[in-house]
C-alpha cells in the first residue's frame, strides 16, 4: 500500500532515539518518579503542516514539522532546517535536544525545531533545471521559509517559539521571517546590518567548539594546543569556523573533509587557504598542498582531537573501533551513537557532547534575542566573551561532576540538563 506524505511524515512509533537513551539513564540516576520521565522526554506539541508554495510561478506542496518540546525554563528555541529526509520523529529528536543544550548552558531558552522537507533531485527535475545550480536551491529555500514564516506568524510574533538557522538555511531565510513579524526579537542568526542583527553569532558555535577543544586538551588530555593534532568532518558553518579557531590556538589540523572527500596533510592543512578555495567554490578534496582523504578513512587518522561537525550518526558501534583519536568533541549534533558511546568509553576515547561542545551559537542567540528586545548593541569580542564564559562554567560543572561521580561527560550532562529543565517544571507545575 502506498503512503500518502503526511503518513511517512508520521512514520510508525517513535525510535529509542540517542537523546530519549541518555536521558532514561539520567532520570534513573536522579530516580525521579515514571511520570516525570515521560513527562520531561515528550513533546509539548507538535505541529505536522503542508505549505503550498508558489515557487517560480508553480504550486509546490512542501511538507514539514514544528517540535514544540519543552518550554519549562524559557520560549521554545531551534532552528529551522531544509532537508530531503526531515521526519516527525527526527524533528522530535533534535528539539529535544535543544532543550538539554539550553539547560546544560543555563541559557533561559526551552527547546524547539522545524524542519521543512524538501528534495532538491527532485526540485531540480520538477522544474526542469540542471544540477548543481545555488541560485536555484536559494529561490526554494527563501520561498520556502516565506510561506513557512506566514504560515507561523502568530508563533514568532509571541515569542512562543524564536527559530534560528540550521542545516539548509541561513541568515537571509531568516531575514524571511524578520520580514513576516517586523520584530527583531522574534528570530535569531538574523543577516549582518539588520535591525538586531548581532556580531559573532555566525562563527560563535565554531568558537565554541574550539574554545571547549582547548580546554579539553589541555585538562584532560595534558596535551598543549600547540603540541596538538586534529581532524574535522564538515567544513561548513560549525566545520569552517572551528577549524579557523582552533589553528589560530597553534593546534595542527591534518586532516579535513566535506560531503564529496576530503584533504590529508601531516605537516598540517593551512586553513585559512583552505577557507579561500572553498569559497571560490570549490570543495575540500581539490586543495592542495595535501593528498585525498575520504570520509571513512577520517575516522582512522591517529590525532589527538577529533571534531564531526557535519551530521549525525557518523559514529557508529561498527566504526568506533576504527576511531584512532584520544578524543572527540561533537561539533554536530548527535554525531555519536549511544551504543558508539559505550564502546568509545571502554576504550578510553573522551568525548564531549554536542549539548556541550556546539552550544556556543544558542548562547549567543540569547544574546542576540535580548539585545533585539532592549536594542542595546554589543560587539564581537563582548558576544564571544559570553560564549566562553557560558561554555566554560558548563564544562568546569560537567568536569566536576564526571570525576566525583565516575561518569562521562556525556551523562552528567544530560543529568544537569535533566535536573534543571525538572526543577522548572515543577516549580511551574507542570509535572
Ligand atoms: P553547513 O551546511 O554549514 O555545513 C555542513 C558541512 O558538512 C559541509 O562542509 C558539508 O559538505 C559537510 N557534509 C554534509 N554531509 C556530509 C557527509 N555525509 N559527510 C561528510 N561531510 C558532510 O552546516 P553547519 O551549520 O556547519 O552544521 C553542521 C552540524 O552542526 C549539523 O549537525 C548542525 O545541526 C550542527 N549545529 C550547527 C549549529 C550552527 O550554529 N550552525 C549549531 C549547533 C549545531
Amino acid at each position: 500500500m502506498s503512503h500518502t506524505p503526511l503518513e511517512s511524515l508520521i512514520g510508525s512509533g517513535e525510535p529509542l532515539t540517542r537523546s530519549i537513551a541518555l536521558m532514561e539513564r539520567a532520570c534513573r540516576s536522579l530516580q525521579l518518579p515514571p511520570a516525570a520521565v515521560s513527562n520531561l522526554i515528550s513533546p509539548q506539541e507538535v505541529r505536522v503542516f503542508r505549505l503550498p508554495c508558489k515557487i517560480l510561478g508553480r504550486v509546490v506542496n512542501l511538507w514539514g514539522v514544528l517540535a514544540l518540546h519543552n518550554n519549562a525554563r524559557g520560549p521554545f528555541k531551534g532552528g529551522v532546517r531544509i532537508a530531503a529526509d526531515v521526519s516527525l520523529w527526527e524533528t522530535v529528536e533534535l528539539a529535544r535536544l535543544m532543550t538539554l543544550k539550553t539547560a546544560v548552558t543555563d541559557t533561559e531558552f526551552g527547546g524547539g525545531k522545524t524542519g521543512i522537507r524538501v528534495n532538491m533531485e527532485h526540485m531540480y527535475r520538477l522544474f526542469g533545471r540542471q544540477a548543481p545550480d545555488p541560485e536555484f536551491e536559494k529561490i526554494i529555500s527563501l520561498d520556502a521559509v516565506e510561506y513557512y514564516a506566514q504560515a507561523m506568524r502568530d508563533v514568532f510574533a509571541s515569542h512562543t517559539y524564536v527559530p534560528a538557522p540550521d542545516l539548509g538555511t541561513g541568515p537571509d531565510e531568516m531575514a524571511s521571517i524578520f520580514n513576516e513579524t517586523l520584530d527583531p526579537a522574534s528570530v535569531t542568526g538574523k543577516p549582518e546590518g539588520t535591525h538586531g542583527w548581532l556580531p559573532g553569532r555566525r562563527e560563535a558555535t565554531g568558537y565554541g567548539v574550539a574554545y571547549i577543544a582547548r580546554r579539553m586538551l589541555e585538562e584532560m588530555l595534558g596535551t598543549s594546543p600547540s603540541q596538538a593534532t586534529a581532524a574535522i568532518q564538515g567544513f561548513g558553518n560549525v566545520g569552517g569556523h572551528t577549524a579557523t579557531y582552533l589553528a589560530q590556538a597553534g593546534v595542527r589540523i591534518v586532516g579535513i573533509t566535506d560531503a564529496h572527500g576530503g584533504v590529508y596533510d601531516p605537516a598540517g592543512l593551512d586553513v585559512s587557504a583552505l577557507q579561500d578555495h572553498v569559497a571560490s567554490g570549490h570543495t575540500v578534496g581539490g586543495f592542495s598542498p595535501g593528498q585525498p582523504l575520504t570520509n571513512e578513512q577520517l575516522w582512522g587518522l591517529e590525532v589527538d582531537l577529533l571534531v564531526p561537525a557535519a551530521v549525525g550518526n557518523v559514529i557508529t558501534a561498527q566504526n568506533a573501533d576504527e576511531i584512532r583519536a584520544r578524543a572527540i568533541v561533537e561539533g554536530a549534533n548527535m554525531p555519536t551513537t549511544v551504543e558508539a558511546m559505550d564502546v568509545l568509553a571502554e576504550r578510553g576515547v573522551v568525548v564531549v557532547p554536542d549539548i556541550l561542545a556546539n552550544a556556543g551559537g544558542v548562547v549567543a542567540s540569547m544574546e542576540e534575542y535580548s539585545r533585539s528586545l532592549s536594542a542595546m548593541k554589543v560587539t564581537r569580542e563582548e558576544v564571544f566573551a559570553t560564549v566562553t564564559r557560558s561554555l566554560g562554567a558548563a564544562f568546569d560543572n560537567c568536569r566536576e561532576r564526571s570525576r566525583a561521580t565516575g561518569a562521562s561527560l556525556t551523562e552528567v550532562a544530560v543529568a544537569m540538563a535533566v535536573e534543571r529543565v525538572y526543577g522548572a517544571m515543577r516549580r511551574r507545575r507542570m509535572t
